[in-house]
């Protein structure tokens, strides 16, 4: 199943293909209680109103915490590389809560904010999706980080 978010008046979209979604999930489950995460890949709709999240790709030099994620870089410019071939562009953001809101914190709205300021990734609105809970009950936020907004975009 394909998870669907949106902005009010839908001018924002994202999709999370199915693939995609279950490549999280599992990788969320593999650290049940230590936080991970990655970046998301994939591309957008010709008038940009839909982000398609196609992949997504988790670092081997990132640091999992019980409360803290530090998103590595290794493989990272290699990968980007490769997507760019195939039409893929770097979208964003996602990690883990275990046990926990989905909600972001005031640490992830700083990362974001420094990946929204990094001109290797070259991608001024970043999605951050979060997921929460664990395996009996998920919990999913996504937001897009702009200049001076942050806008939460609703499940539908
Ligand atoms: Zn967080």
């Amino acid at each position: 199943m394909a998870h669907i978010f949106r902005s009010a008046n839908n001018i924002y979209n994202v999709i999370i293909c199915p693939d995609t979604y279950d490549k999280i999930i599992s990788e969320c489950e593999k650290y049940s209680n230590r936080e991970t995460g990655g970046i998301l890949t994939g591309n957008y709709s010709k008038d940009n109103s839909t982000a398609y999240i196609k992949d997504s790709y988790s670092p081997k030099d990132s640091k999992h915490y019980k409360n803290k994620f530090f998103r590595g870089i290794d493989g990272l410019d290699k990968l980007i590389d490769k997507k760019w071939g195939e039409g893929e562009y770097y979208l964003g953001e996602w990690h883990y809560h275990p046990n926990s809101s989905s909600k972001s914190s005031r640490w992830d709205d700083i990362q974001m904010i420094k990946f929204l300021n990094n001109g290797k990734l070259n991608c001024p609105e970043p999605i951050l999706l979060v997921i929460g809970g664990n395996s009996s009950n998920w919990s999913l936020n996504l937001y897009v980080y702009k200049n001076n907004e942050k806008l939460i975009l609703k499940k539908e």
